[in-house]
């Protein structure tokens, strides 16, 4: 059986880290471009600005526009075929941190992602999920390789609203469920091979965290505190449930969670927020054990997860709304065939209203 564990090349998680970054860079040349929004890039410019004085290399400032699309990849590498960088960084929350992966791999240059939220499993994998103008989902992109340095200032962090550490949390809780459900039908994982032991431990051991360091990495959060429980939820959000994802596959819950886009309500949701609820339609499509049901439920309820529609938005529940998010989340590609047995997008409509009704 043809096995294959893919992950970023180097992981660097230190309170206080973004101001070596200079040394990091300077293992692939002296000139960066640094692909991040207005808002990131100023919450930590004094931090940037002690990094280009303590080292020798320089930032060219791309910006970002919010939105990981086709437009915004050409944008950016228009800049860096004017600059002619040697390392592309990505800053910022997951969209940012795609983005800089998509310049990378077309220009075939390193990439370091510098997560200053830890609010999904992007900053570790080798592809971006790719919107459109309008926001909804596209396309996934595959990339030849991991991003070469994921940098975590956990500091940087700890000083983020507490509600991207949750969201992060909520798209952590997936991994262990969606890496089950693959092993159990033997499906691939994102880079085309099973999973190894490793990375289905990686997919526990983030659940595992999740249960024991959540509440107290909240509290540490709101405090603008790190401890180590933060530093333990900050690992599984990250770098568990990155491996854990792509290397040992992703089913019905990142499925559903692309099905919710179609919903205009749900588009000021975050990611991970979504897949928390689309985690607990996996799980009573896959008919999951109640005590596991009732675990999954009272720990969003408990960090503040939604657990229901009406949590994303979805005021005015329809048959017509439900009926494509169903469909969506059935489209041909879709990781949701991964799951060990055969899924329809009527399976997926009666899942999505029954997870609804024991979420309310
Ligand atoms: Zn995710």
């Amino acid at each position: 059986m043809k096995k294959i564990l893919i992950s970023p090349s180097k992981y660097v998680q230190d309170n206080g880290a973004l101001a070596n970054l200079g040394e990091y860079v300077l293992a692939f040349g002296k000139k960066a471009l640094l692909v991040a929004s207005k808002d990131d890039q100023s919450r930590v410019q004094h931090i940037l600005d002690e990094a280009t004085n303590k080292c020798d290399f320089e930032l060219i400032y791309g910006g970002f526009n919010l939105e990981c699309t086709t437009e915004e990849v050409q944008r950016l590498i228009n800049i860096n075929n004017e600059n002619s960088c040697d390392v592309i960084i990505g800053l910022g929350g997951g969209k940012a941190l795609d983005t800089a992966k998509a310049v990378s791999h077309s220009k075939e240059l390193p990439v370091i992602t510098i997560p200053t939220i830890a609010s999904t499993d992007a900053p570790c994998s080798s592809l971006s999920v790719v919107y459109n103008a309008k926001g909804e989902f596209q396309e996934y992109r595959f990339y030849r390789s991991n991003p070469d340095l994921v940098l975590v200032d956990t500091g940087i962090i700890s000083k983020a609203p507490t509600r991207f550490l949750i969201a992060g949390m909520g798209d952590a809780l997936s991994t262990y469920f969606e890496a089950r459900a693959c092993e159990r039908a033997f499906a691939d994982n994102i880079p085309g091979g099973k999973s190894t032991k490793l990375a289905v431990a990686a997919a526990k051991l983030c659940y595992e965290t999740l249960l024991e360091d959540s509440l107290k990495a909240i509290a540490a959060s709101e405090s603008n505190c790190v401890t180590q429980a933060l530093e333990n939820i900050i690992e599984a959000n990250t770098l568990l449930s990155g491996m854990g994802f792509e290397s040992s596959g992703l089913a019905a819950a990142h499925a559903i969670h692309n099905g919710l886009t179609a919903l205009e309500e749900t588009h000021k949701f975050f990611h991970g927020e979504k897949v928390a609820f689309g985690t607990l339609v996996h799980l009573v499509l896959e008919n999951a054990p109640k005590s596991e049901l009732d675990e999954v439920l009272s720990y969003c309820k408990s960090v503040g997860l939604p657990t229901c529609l009406g949590d994303l938005g979805v005021n005015v529940i329809t048959d017509e709304k439900v009926r494509a998010v169903a469909e969506l989340s059935c489209a041909e590609n879709e990781t949701i065939h991964n799951m060990p047995f055969k899924v329809t997008s009527d399976d997926v409509f009666a899942a999505i209203y029954t997870a609804d009704k024991l979420g309310r």
